[in-house]
């Protein structure tokens, strides 16, 4: 968790609870294999935590522009002034901004 950023944990902005939840589902993936999840009766889709975080915007809901929005000006303009000023958040069409879904195998 010493990794994440102030500016991830606003950009989650639905609260602690669910930013733990979302950010721990990869970690316990990587800890727990699915098979010791579930001879320990956990869900094998998401160590029961009943959410999986959004592999697109990585949990957070918001993802830095769409790639394939990007267009050839806009490219040009973020060389010129610096991608950062230019660089816009928007929702996360995969998981309709919420940074998760619910676990397909226990909800
Ligand atoms: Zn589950
Ligand atoms: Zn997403």
């Amino acid at each position: 968790m010493e990794n994440i950023t102030a500016s991830e944990i606003a950009g989650l902005g639905v609260g602690a609870l669910l930013f733990c939840a979302t950010v721990a589902a990869p970690k316990i993936d990587s800890l727990i294999s699915a098979s010791q999840r579930s001879s320990l009766g956990m869900c094998k889709g998401c160590g029961d935590l009943r959410m999986i975080a959004c592999s697109r915007c990585k949990g957070l809901g918001m993802v830095k522009g769409e790639p394939f929005n990007l267009s050839i000006v806009e490219d040009l303009y973020q060389s010129f002034v610096g991608g950062e000023v230019t660089a816009r958040s928007v929702p996360c069409t995969k998981c309709q901004a919420k940074g998760c879904f619910s676990c397909p195998d226990c909800s």
